[in-house]
Protein backbone atom coordinates (compact mmCIF):
# COMPACT_ATOMS: atom_id res chain seq x y z
CA UNK A 1 0.00 0.00 0.00
CA UNK A 2 1.25 3.51 -0.82
CA UNK A 3 1.34 6.22 1.82
CA UNK A 4 1.34 9.98 1.69
CA UNK A 5 2.86 12.28 4.27
CA UNK A 6 0.86 14.93 6.12
CA UNK A 7 3.18 17.67 7.34
CA UNK A 8 2.57 20.77 9.43
CA UNK A 9 5.11 23.23 10.78
CA UNK A 10 5.37 25.36 13.91
CA UNK A 11 7.80 28.22 13.49
CA UNK A 12 9.07 30.54 16.20
CA UNK A 13 10.30 33.87 14.90
CA UNK A 14 12.05 36.43 17.08
CA UNK A 15 10.77 39.94 16.39
CA UNK A 16 13.45 42.61 15.97
CA UNK A 17 12.05 44.97 18.60
CA UNK A 18 14.27 47.35 20.59
CA UNK A 19 13.11 46.01 23.94
CA UNK A 20 11.86 42.75 25.38
CA UNK A 21 8.16 41.96 25.39
CA UNK A 22 7.15 42.96 28.93
CA UNK A 23 10.02 45.20 30.17
CA UNK A 24 12.46 47.83 28.89
CA UNK A 25 15.54 45.58 28.75
CA UNK A 26 17.32 45.58 25.36
CA UNK A 27 16.28 42.82 22.99
CA UNK A 28 19.84 41.69 22.26
CA UNK A 29 20.12 38.15 23.62
CA UNK A 30 23.63 37.67 22.20
CA UNK A 31 25.21 40.18 24.63
CA UNK A 32 27.35 39.02 27.58
CA UNK A 33 25.27 36.57 29.68
CA UNK A 34 22.81 38.10 32.15
CA UNK A 35 23.51 41.73 31.26
CA UNK A 36 20.05 42.54 29.85
CA UNK A 37 17.95 41.67 32.87
CA UNK A 38 15.59 43.27 35.41
CA UNK A 39 13.12 41.99 38.01
CA UNK A 40 10.41 41.58 35.36
CA UNK A 41 12.41 39.39 32.97
CA UNK A 42 14.12 37.52 35.81
CA UNK A 43 10.49 36.69 36.63
CA UNK A 44 10.88 37.62 40.29
CA UNK A 45 7.74 37.19 42.39
CA UNK A 46 5.61 40.33 42.38
CA UNK A 47 7.16 41.96 39.30
CA UNK A 48 4.40 43.10 36.94
CA UNK A 49 4.79 42.62 33.16
CA UNK A 50 4.02 45.66 30.96
CA UNK A 51 3.18 44.68 27.38
CA UNK A 52 5.22 46.58 24.77
CA UNK A 53 3.34 48.30 21.95
CA UNK A 54 6.26 47.76 19.60
CA UNK A 55 5.82 43.99 19.93
CA UNK A 56 2.17 44.34 18.99
CA UNK A 57 2.99 46.55 15.98
CA UNK A 58 5.70 44.26 14.62
CA UNK A 59 3.70 41.09 15.28
CA UNK A 60 0.68 42.61 13.52
CA UNK A 61 2.74 43.73 10.52
CA UNK A 62 4.21 40.22 10.25
CA UNK A 63 0.72 38.69 10.35
CA UNK A 64 -0.52 41.07 7.65
CA UNK A 65 2.42 40.06 5.44
CA UNK A 66 1.22 36.45 5.81
CA UNK A 67 -2.38 37.31 4.82
CA UNK A 68 -3.77 36.56 8.31
CA UNK A 69 -6.95 37.95 9.87
CA UNK A 70 -6.01 40.05 12.88
CA UNK A 71 -8.41 39.28 15.72
CA UNK A 72 -10.20 42.29 17.28
CA UNK A 73 -9.53 40.83 20.73
CA UNK A 74 -6.63 38.67 21.82
CA UNK A 75 -5.21 37.74 25.21
CA UNK A 76 -2.30 36.06 26.99
CA UNK A 77 -2.40 32.73 28.78
CA UNK A 78 0.00 31.10 31.17
CA UNK A 79 1.37 27.97 29.53
CA UNK A 80 2.27 26.04 32.64
CA UNK A 81 5.37 23.88 32.82
CA UNK A 82 8.56 23.87 34.84
CA UNK A 83 12.05 23.74 33.43
CA UNK A 84 15.30 25.39 34.60
CA UNK A 85 15.04 27.87 31.69
CA UNK A 86 11.57 28.86 32.98
CA UNK A 87 11.81 29.10 36.76
CA UNK A 88 8.56 31.05 37.16
CA UNK A 89 6.75 27.90 36.02
CA UNK A 90 4.76 29.33 33.14
CA UNK A 91 5.35 31.05 29.80
CA UNK A 92 3.17 33.94 28.65
CA UNK A 93 1.65 32.84 25.36
CA UNK A 94 -1.64 33.20 23.50
CA UNK A 95 -3.33 29.84 23.56
CA UNK A 96 -7.05 30.52 23.66
CA UNK A 97 -7.13 33.88 21.88
CA UNK A 98 -4.29 34.25 19.35
CA UNK A 99 -3.47 37.57 17.68
CA UNK A 100 -4.31 36.30 14.19
CA UNK A 101 -6.04 33.40 12.49
CA UNK A 102 -5.96 32.06 8.94
CA UNK A 103 -3.51 33.35 6.35
CA UNK A 104 -1.55 31.57 3.65
CA UNK A 105 1.68 31.41 1.69
CA UNK A 106 2.04 30.64 -2.02
CA UNK A 107 4.82 28.28 -3.07
CA UNK A 108 5.82 26.46 -6.24
CA UNK A 109 5.58 22.70 -5.68
CA UNK A 110 7.90 19.98 -6.96
CA UNK A 111 6.04 19.76 -10.27
CA UNK A 112 6.45 23.51 -10.82
CA UNK A 113 2.81 24.25 -10.02
CA UNK A 114 1.62 27.02 -7.69
CA UNK A 115 0.34 25.74 -4.35
CA UNK A 116 -1.36 27.56 -1.49
CA UNK A 117 -0.29 26.50 2.02
CA UNK A 118 -2.66 27.67 4.74
CA UNK A 119 -1.81 28.92 8.21
CA UNK A 120 -3.91 27.93 11.20
CA UNK A 121 -3.03 30.90 13.37
CA UNK A 122 -0.21 33.17 14.60
CA UNK A 123 0.22 33.98 18.28
CA UNK A 124 2.65 36.04 20.38
CA UNK A 125 4.82 34.42 23.02
CA UNK A 126 7.70 35.38 25.30
CA UNK A 127 10.91 33.41 24.88
CA UNK A 128 12.38 31.45 27.79
CA UNK A 129 15.91 31.79 29.20
CA UNK A 130 18.80 29.90 27.64
CA UNK A 131 20.63 26.97 29.19
CA UNK A 132 24.38 26.84 28.59
CA UNK A 133 26.04 23.49 29.25
CA UNK A 134 29.71 23.67 30.30
CA UNK A 135 32.22 21.86 32.48
CA UNK A 136 34.02 23.24 35.50
CA UNK A 137 37.11 21.06 35.86
CA UNK A 138 35.54 17.65 35.40
CA UNK A 139 32.11 18.59 36.65
CA UNK A 140 29.43 19.23 34.06
CA UNK A 141 27.43 22.36 34.93
CA UNK A 142 24.41 24.00 33.40
CA UNK A 143 24.23 27.79 33.48
CA UNK A 144 21.18 29.94 32.85
CA UNK A 145 21.38 33.09 30.69
CA UNK A 146 18.36 35.37 31.14
CA UNK A 147 19.21 37.73 28.26
CA UNK A 148 16.77 35.78 26.10
CA UNK A 149 14.07 35.56 28.80
CA UNK A 150 11.07 37.60 27.73
CA UNK A 151 12.27 38.43 24.21
CA UNK A 152 9.34 38.82 21.77
CA UNK A 153 8.37 35.89 19.55
CA UNK A 154 5.58 35.04 17.21
CA UNK A 155 4.69 31.41 16.64
CA UNK A 156 3.32 30.57 13.21
CA UNK A 157 1.28 27.36 13.16
CA UNK A 158 0.42 25.97 9.74
CA UNK A 159 -2.41 23.72 8.61
CA UNK A 160 -1.16 20.21 7.71
CA UNK A 161 -1.17 21.07 3.99
CA UNK A 162 2.36 20.00 3.13
CA UNK A 163 3.00 16.61 1.55
CA UNK A 164 6.73 16.51 0.79
CA UNK A 165 10.02 17.78 2.22
CA UNK A 166 10.09 20.18 -0.75
CA UNK A 167 6.76 21.75 0.31
CA UNK A 168 8.16 22.40 3.78
CA UNK A 169 11.48 23.88 2.66
CA UNK A 170 9.79 26.02 -0.02
CA UNK A 171 7.33 27.25 2.62
CA UNK A 172 10.15 28.25 4.97
CA UNK A 173 12.04 30.11 2.24
CA UNK A 174 8.98 32.13 1.18
CA UNK A 175 8.04 32.76 4.83
CA UNK A 176 11.55 34.03 5.55
CA UNK A 177 11.58 36.33 2.52
CA UNK A 178 8.16 37.80 3.33
CA UNK A 179 8.94 38.41 6.98
CA UNK A 180 12.33 39.95 6.18
CA UNK A 181 10.62 42.30 3.74
CA UNK A 182 8.54 43.75 6.58
CA UNK A 183 11.70 44.53 8.57
CA UNK A 184 10.06 42.90 11.62
CA UNK A 185 12.41 39.94 11.88
CA UNK A 186 15.81 38.65 10.77
CA UNK A 187 14.64 35.05 10.45
CA UNK A 188 18.09 33.49 10.66
CA UNK A 189 17.88 29.79 11.49
CA UNK A 190 21.57 29.50 12.32
CA UNK A 191 21.39 32.52 14.66
CA UNK A 192 18.27 31.04 16.29
CA UNK A 193 15.99 33.96 15.36
CA UNK A 194 13.85 31.48 13.42
CA UNK A 195 13.25 27.98 14.83
CA UNK A 196 11.14 25.28 13.30
CA UNK A 197 9.39 22.13 14.57
CA UNK A 198 7.75 19.74 12.12
CA UNK A 199 4.76 17.43 12.69
CA UNK A 200 4.72 14.42 10.41
CA UNK A 201 2.20 11.61 10.01
CA UNK A 202 1.39 9.14 7.25
CA UNK A 203 -1.88 7.94 5.77
CA UNK A 204 -2.87 5.64 2.91
CA UNK A 205 -2.81 7.49 -0.43
CA UNK A 206 -6.21 8.95 -1.21
CA UNK A 207 -7.43 8.95 2.39
CA UNK A 208 -8.52 12.10 4.29
CA UNK A 209 -7.81 10.89 7.79
CA UNK A 210 -5.28 12.52 10.13
CA UNK A 211 -3.21 9.88 11.86
CA UNK A 212 -1.00 10.00 14.93
CA UNK A 213 1.84 12.42 14.33
CA UNK A 214 5.43 12.61 15.44
CA UNK A 215 7.00 15.97 16.22
CA UNK A 216 10.62 16.67 15.24
CA UNK A 217 12.51 19.47 16.99
CA UNK A 218 15.98 20.96 17.00
CA UNK A 219 16.51 21.75 13.34
CA UNK A 220 18.64 24.81 12.71
CA UNK A 221 18.67 25.11 8.94
CA UNK A 222 16.02 24.86 6.25
CA UNK A 223 17.93 21.99 4.70
CA UNK A 224 17.85 20.09 8.01
CA UNK A 225 14.06 20.48 8.12
CA UNK A 226 13.83 18.88 4.67
CA UNK A 227 16.24 16.07 5.60
CA UNK A 228 14.52 15.36 8.92
CA UNK A 229 11.10 15.13 7.25
CA UNK A 230 12.45 12.84 4.52
CA UNK A 231 14.01 10.60 7.19
CA UNK A 232 10.84 10.53 9.28
CA UNK A 233 8.68 9.58 6.24
CA UNK A 234 10.99 6.65 5.57
CA UNK A 235 11.08 5.58 9.23
CA UNK A 236 7.30 5.73 9.67
CA UNK A 237 6.68 3.92 6.37
CA UNK A 238 8.85 1.04 7.59
CA UNK A 239 7.06 0.96 10.96
CA UNK A 240 3.65 0.76 9.27
CA UNK A 241 4.85 -1.99 6.91
CA UNK A 242 6.00 -3.96 9.96
CA UNK A 243 2.61 -3.39 11.64
CA UNK A 244 4.18 -1.32 14.41
CA UNK A 245 1.80 1.43 15.53
CA UNK A 246 2.95 5.08 15.43
CA UNK A 247 2.95 6.61 18.92
CA UNK A 248 2.61 10.33 19.58
CA UNK A 249 6.00 11.59 20.75
CA UNK A 250 8.77 14.11 20.14
CA UNK A 251 12.01 13.37 18.34
CA UNK A 252 15.26 15.25 17.85
CA UNK A 253 17.07 15.65 14.53
CA UNK A 254 20.72 14.61 14.63
CA UNK A 255 22.34 16.32 11.62
CA UNK A 256 25.66 14.46 12.07
CA UNK A 257 24.10 11.00 11.85
CA UNK A 258 21.20 12.11 9.62
CA UNK A 259 18.59 10.43 11.86
CA UNK A 260 15.88 11.38 14.36
CA UNK A 261 15.92 9.98 17.89
CA UNK A 262 13.15 9.80 20.49
CA UNK A 263 13.25 12.48 23.18
CA UNK A 264 12.05 12.20 26.76
CA UNK A 265 8.62 13.76 27.16
CA UNK A 266 8.39 17.08 29.01
CA UNK A 267 5.58 17.58 31.46
CA UNK A 268 3.06 19.92 29.90
CA UNK A 269 0.55 21.57 32.15
CA UNK A 270 -2.62 23.50 31.37
CA UNK A 271 -3.01 26.88 29.68
CA UNK A 272 -4.87 29.30 31.89
CA UNK A 273 -5.75 32.97 31.22
CA UNK A 274 -3.13 35.33 32.66
CA UNK A 275 -4.56 37.82 35.16
CA UNK A 276 -1.79 40.45 34.88
CA UNK A 277 -1.48 41.33 31.18
CA UNK A 278 -4.43 43.26 29.81
CA UNK A 279 -6.39 41.95 26.83
CA UNK A 280 -5.47 43.42 23.46
CA UNK A 281 -8.18 45.25 21.55
CA UNK A 282 -7.37 46.16 17.97
CA UNK A 283 -9.39 48.92 16.33
CA UNK A 284 -9.96 49.22 12.58
CA UNK A 285 -8.28 52.60 12.56
CA UNK A 286 -5.10 51.31 14.22
CA UNK A 287 -5.07 48.31 11.91
CA UNK A 288 -5.29 50.60 8.85
CA UNK A 289 -2.36 52.59 10.20
CA UNK A 290 -0.22 49.44 10.60
CA UNK A 291 -1.32 48.10 7.19
CA UNK A 292 -0.11 51.35 5.60
CA UNK A 293 3.41 50.45 6.77
CA UNK A 294 3.40 47.18 4.85
CA UNK A 295 5.99 47.47 2.06
CA UNK A 296 5.47 46.22 -1.49
CA UNK A 297 5.71 42.44 -1.09
CA UNK A 298 7.93 40.15 -3.21
CA UNK A 299 5.19 38.80 -5.53
CA UNK A 300 3.99 42.36 -6.25
CA UNK A 301 7.55 43.38 -6.98
CA UNK A 302 8.04 40.46 -9.36
CA UNK A 303 4.97 41.51 -11.34
CA UNK A 304 6.08 45.13 -11.48
CA UNK A 305 9.64 44.27 -12.57
CA UNK A 306 8.23 42.13 -15.39
CA UNK A 307 5.81 44.89 -16.45
CA UNK A 308 7.98 47.98 -15.98
CA UNK A 309 11.51 46.72 -16.59
CA UNK A 310 10.89 43.97 -19.14
CA UNK A 311 12.58 41.29 -16.98
CA UNK A 312 11.65 37.64 -17.42
CA UNK A 313 9.76 36.08 -14.51
CA UNK A 314 12.91 34.29 -13.30
CA UNK A 315 15.03 37.43 -13.46
CA UNK A 316 12.34 39.39 -11.62
CA UNK A 317 12.13 36.69 -8.95
CA UNK A 318 15.90 36.82 -8.44
CA UNK A 319 15.83 40.61 -8.16
CA UNK A 320 13.04 40.37 -5.54
CA UNK A 321 14.50 37.56 -3.42
CA UNK A 322 15.57 40.01 -0.70
CA UNK A 323 14.33 43.50 -0.06
CA UNK A 324 17.87 44.94 -0.13
CA UNK A 325 18.55 43.29 -3.48
CA UNK A 326 15.35 44.68 -5.00
CA UNK A 327 16.07 48.19 -3.73
CA UNK A 328 19.63 48.05 -5.02
CA UNK A 329 18.42 46.81 -8.42
CA UNK A 330 16.00 49.74 -8.69
CA UNK A 331 18.65 52.23 -7.61
CA UNK A 332 21.10 51.00 -10.27
CA UNK A 333 18.42 51.19 -12.96
CA UNK A 334 17.58 54.76 -11.86
CA UNK A 335 21.15 55.77 -12.66
CA UNK A 336 20.42 54.85 -16.27
CA UNK A 337 21.73 51.32 -16.88
CA UNK A 338 19.33 49.01 -18.70
CA UNK A 339 17.36 46.70 -16.40
CA UNK A 340 18.07 43.35 -18.04
CA UNK A 341 21.84 43.89 -18.14
CA UNK A 342 21.73 45.01 -14.51
CA UNK A 343 19.68 41.97 -13.45
CA UNK A 344 21.96 39.64 -15.36
CA UNK A 345 25.17 41.14 -13.97
CA UNK A 346 23.82 41.33 -10.43
CA UNK A 347 22.79 37.67 -10.44
CA UNK A 348 25.82 36.18 -12.19
CA UNK A 349 28.65 38.55 -11.19
CA UNK A 350 27.92 40.98 -8.35
CA UNK A 351 26.17 38.72 -5.82
CA UNK A 352 28.79 35.92 -6.09
CA UNK A 353 31.59 38.54 -5.96
CA UNK A 354 30.17 40.11 -2.81
CA UNK A 355 30.21 36.69 -1.15
CA UNK A 356 33.68 35.87 -2.44
CA UNK A 357 35.10 39.12 -1.05
CA UNK A 358 33.54 38.28 2.33
CA UNK A 359 30.99 41.11 2.47
CA UNK A 360 27.35 41.27 3.38
CA UNK A 361 25.34 42.55 0.45
CA UNK A 362 23.86 45.48 2.39
CA UNK A 363 27.31 46.83 3.37
CA UNK A 364 29.26 45.94 0.24
CA UNK A 365 31.52 48.75 -1.07
CA UNK A 366 30.06 48.34 -4.55
CA UNK A 367 27.34 50.95 -4.19
CA UNK A 368 24.50 51.30 -6.69
CA UNK A 369 26.21 54.36 -8.21
CA UNK A 370 29.53 52.57 -8.80
CA UNK A 371 27.87 49.44 -10.17
CA UNK A 372 25.71 51.49 -12.49
CA UNK A 373 28.83 53.29 -13.81
CA UNK A 374 30.40 49.93 -14.61
CA UNK A 375 27.32 48.58 -16.39
CA UNK A 376 26.93 51.78 -18.38
CA UNK A 377 30.52 51.55 -19.69
CA UNK A 378 29.87 47.95 -20.66
CA UNK A 379 26.68 48.92 -22.48
CA UNK A 380 28.40 51.76 -24.32
CA UNK A 381 31.04 49.27 -25.52
CA UNK A 382 33.76 51.23 -23.72
CA UNK A 383 34.91 48.00 -22.06
CA UNK A 384 34.24 44.35 -22.87
CA UNK A 385 32.78 41.85 -20.40
CA UNK A 386 36.17 40.40 -19.48
CA UNK A 387 37.47 43.82 -18.48
CA UNK A 388 34.19 44.59 -16.71
CA UNK A 389 34.73 41.55 -14.48
CA UNK A 390 38.25 42.77 -13.62
CA UNK A 391 36.94 46.25 -12.85
CA UNK A 392 34.20 44.76 -10.64
CA UNK A 393 36.82 42.92 -8.57
CA UNK A 394 38.83 46.13 -8.15
CA UNK A 395 35.72 48.00 -6.95
CA UNK A 396 36.02 45.98 -3.74
CA UNK A 397 39.59 47.06 -3.16
CA UNK A 398 39.57 50.77 -3.91
CA UNK A 399 37.23 53.73 -3.53
CA UNK A 400 37.93 54.87 -7.11
CA UNK A 401 35.12 55.16 -9.64
CA UNK A 402 34.85 52.48 -12.35
CA UNK A 403 35.89 55.11 -14.94
CA UNK A 404 39.10 55.88 -13.01
CA UNK A 405 39.90 52.17 -12.68
CA UNK A 406 39.38 51.65 -16.42
CA UNK A 407 41.80 54.48 -17.22
CA UNK A 408 44.34 53.49 -14.60
CA UNK A 409 44.59 49.88 -15.80
CA UNK A 410 44.04 50.63 -19.49
CA UNK A 411 40.87 48.54 -19.74
CA UNK A 412 39.29 50.80 -22.34
CA UNK A 413 38.06 48.66 -25.21
CA UNK A 414 39.65 49.04 -28.62
CA UNK A 415 36.84 49.51 -31.15
CA UNK A 416 38.47 51.77 -33.75
CA UNK A 417 38.61 50.05 -37.09
CA UNK A 418 42.19 51.13 -37.87
CA UNK A 419 43.61 49.77 -34.63
CA UNK A 420 41.70 46.51 -34.95
CA UNK A 421 42.73 46.13 -38.59
CA UNK A 422 46.43 46.36 -37.74
CA UNK A 423 45.96 43.65 -35.07
CA UNK A 424 44.13 41.46 -37.57
CA UNK A 425 46.85 41.96 -40.20
CA UNK A 426 49.52 40.88 -37.75
CA UNK A 427 47.57 37.77 -36.69
CA UNK A 428 46.97 36.77 -40.30
CA UNK A 429 50.64 37.12 -41.23
CA UNK A 430 51.76 35.10 -38.19
CA UNK A 431 49.24 32.26 -38.58
CA UNK A 432 49.23 31.40 -42.23
CA UNK A 433 48.38 27.73 -41.72
CA UNK A 434 45.20 28.56 -39.76
CA UNK A 435 44.30 31.06 -42.49
CA UNK A 436 44.82 28.33 -45.12
CA UNK A 437 42.59 25.95 -43.14
CA UNK A 438 39.88 28.57 -42.97
CA UNK A 439 40.05 29.26 -46.66
CA UNK A 440 39.90 25.49 -47.35
CA UNK A 441 36.53 25.35 -45.57
CA UNK A 442 37.50 24.65 -41.95
CA UNK A 443 35.33 27.45 -40.53
CA UNK A 444 36.33 26.57 -36.97
CA UNK A 445 39.78 28.08 -37.52
CA UNK A 446 38.26 31.51 -37.14
CA UNK A 447 37.85 30.86 -33.40
CA UNK A 448 41.58 30.27 -33.08
CA UNK A 449 42.38 33.45 -35.02
CA UNK A 450 39.99 35.54 -32.89
CA UNK A 451 41.65 34.12 -29.79
CA UNK A 452 45.10 35.11 -31.07
CA UNK A 453 43.89 38.62 -31.90
CA UNK A 454 42.27 39.07 -28.47
CA UNK A 455 45.52 37.97 -26.88
CA UNK A 456 47.48 40.43 -28.98
CA UNK A 457 45.14 43.24 -27.89
CA UNK A 458 45.72 42.21 -24.24
CA UNK A 459 42.03 41.40 -23.93
CA UNK A 460 40.92 44.91 -24.83
CA UNK A 461 39.60 44.44 -28.35
CA UNK A 462 35.89 44.68 -28.98
CA UNK A 463 35.29 41.00 -29.82
CA UNK A 464 32.34 41.65 -32.09
CA UNK A 465 34.08 44.29 -34.23
CA UNK A 466 37.25 42.20 -34.25
CA UNK A 467 35.45 39.21 -35.69
CA UNK A 468 33.75 41.36 -38.36
CA UNK A 469 37.08 42.78 -39.51
CA UNK A 470 38.75 39.38 -39.47
CA UNK A 471 35.99 37.91 -41.63
CA UNK A 472 36.31 40.84 -44.06
CA UNK A 473 40.05 40.35 -44.35
CA UNK A 474 39.72 36.61 -44.92
CA UNK A 475 36.95 36.93 -47.50
ZN1 LIG B 1 13.87 43.08 31.81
Amino acid sequence: MGYEAVIGLEIHVQLSCTTKMFCDCPNTPGDDPNTNICPICLWLPGAVPRFSLETLEKATLACLALNCDIQPRSAFDQKVYYYPDLPKGFQLSQHHRPLARGGWIDIIDEDGKPKKLRLHHVHMEEDVAKLVHETEGRTPVSLVDFNRAGTPLIEIVTEPDMRTPHDATAFLKVLRTQLRYTGCAECSMDQGTMRCDANISLRPLGSDQLNTKVEVKNMNSIQHVGNAIAYEIKRQTESLKNNEPIVLHTRLWDPEKGITTAMRAKFEGPCVPDPAVTQILVTDEWLREIASKLPEMPHQKVNRFVRQCGLTHDEAAQMSSEREISEYFEAVVKFGASPRTVANWMATQLLPAVKEHGHEFATSPVTARRFSGLITMLEKDEINSNSARSVLNRLFETAKSPEEIVDQFGFRQVSETAALRSIVDQVISENMSAVENYKNGNKKSIGFLVGQAMKLSQGKANPKRLQEILRESLA
